[in-house]
């Protein structure tokens, strides 16, 4: 890239309508804080979301792979249910987001949170693992500390950016087009593209409160990716792994912060109210 591109790009970032600068997330007792440069709303990033997950539970519903198994169906939506009134430690409006939670049918191992509190998870996930409730709860945690802290947004804002840089500098796209499918991308950001690390540290540390505030086991993330890189370990490794990026240092983080949030879950399984 020439230095003439990186000054017409810089200055057409300055330029962009609407870019502004949040915080979306309080720190809570594992501190995540970082700032985040967004180019589109949250509103507009929710109704795609919503919109893309009805149609996707539309079609697994006509597929016959929708909620197949009610008991299993309970079991998560009890997990999630605990989890869920403790994003409010995070963000008090995730208290009023239109929560849904479905088990799809599919022996592939994955599970995910779309922006607005949109989540499922998939059989394969479930029984490949031989998955413990602390262990949901973990995997559950940390898609919902992703929808958190918007990363799906923030991901939506950067490919933005860069197409409306280039578009600026070349003449090549219209402001509009970045704004087409937002439904279609916020389900490919979610589901299909890789993380960055700085989300997945944010999604692990957040989720591991979560978890230890709502009574579940923290360590539990732990065991978990440890099952889950034994899954890679013969033959094609799952998907959930390709677009969540494991390190031996995340299991590592992962320790550190479980140890850490253990006093809340002390707390909370000794039903006394647990602090900030
Ligand atoms: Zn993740």
């Amino acid at each position: 890239m020439n230095r003439k591109f990186l000054v017409t790009a810089a200055a057409a970032a300055a330029l962009l309508p609407g870019c502004q600068t949040v915080e979306t997330t309080q720190g809570g007792t594992v501190g995540v804080d970082r700032e985040q440069r967004m180019m589109v709303s949250s509103q507009e990033v929710e109704a795609g979301s919503k919109q893309a997950y009805a149609q996707m539970m539309g079609e697994a519903q006509k597929k016959g792979v929708l909620d197949k198994d009610p008991a299993l169906l309970k079991r998560v939506q009890d997990i999630t249910k605990r989890l869920i009134p403790h994003t409010a430690v995070f963000r008090a409006d995730a208290a009023k987001w239109t929560w849904e939670v479905h088990v799809i049918s599919v022996d592939e191992v994955n599970a995910w949170c779309m922006p607005g509190g949109k989540m499922a998870i998939y059989t394969g996930l479930i029984q490949k693992l031989g998955a413990t409730d602390d262990e949901i709860a973990a995997v559950m945690g940390h898609e919902i500390s992703h929808a958190l802290r918007e990363h799906a947004r923030e991901r939506i804002s950067r490919q933005m950016g860069t197409q409306m840089a280039v578009g600026i500098a070349g003449a090549l796209f219209g402001i509009g087009e970045a704004g087409q499918n937002l439904g279609s991308m916020v389900a490919n950001v979610t589901i299909n593209l890789p993380n960055s690390r700085t989300h997945e540290v944010e999604a692990d540390r957040i989720g591991v409160e979560l978890a230890a505030r709502a009574g579940f086991d923290p360590k539990a993330a732990v065991t978990l990716w440890e099952k889950m890189a034994k899954q890679s370990s013969g033959g094609q490794p799952p998907k959930f792994l390709s677009t969540h990026p494991s390190h031996e240092d995340r299991i590592n983080d992962l320790r550190a912060y479980a140890e850490k949030v253990a006093p809340l879950y002390a707390a909370a399984k000794g039903g006394s109210a647990a602090g900030r």
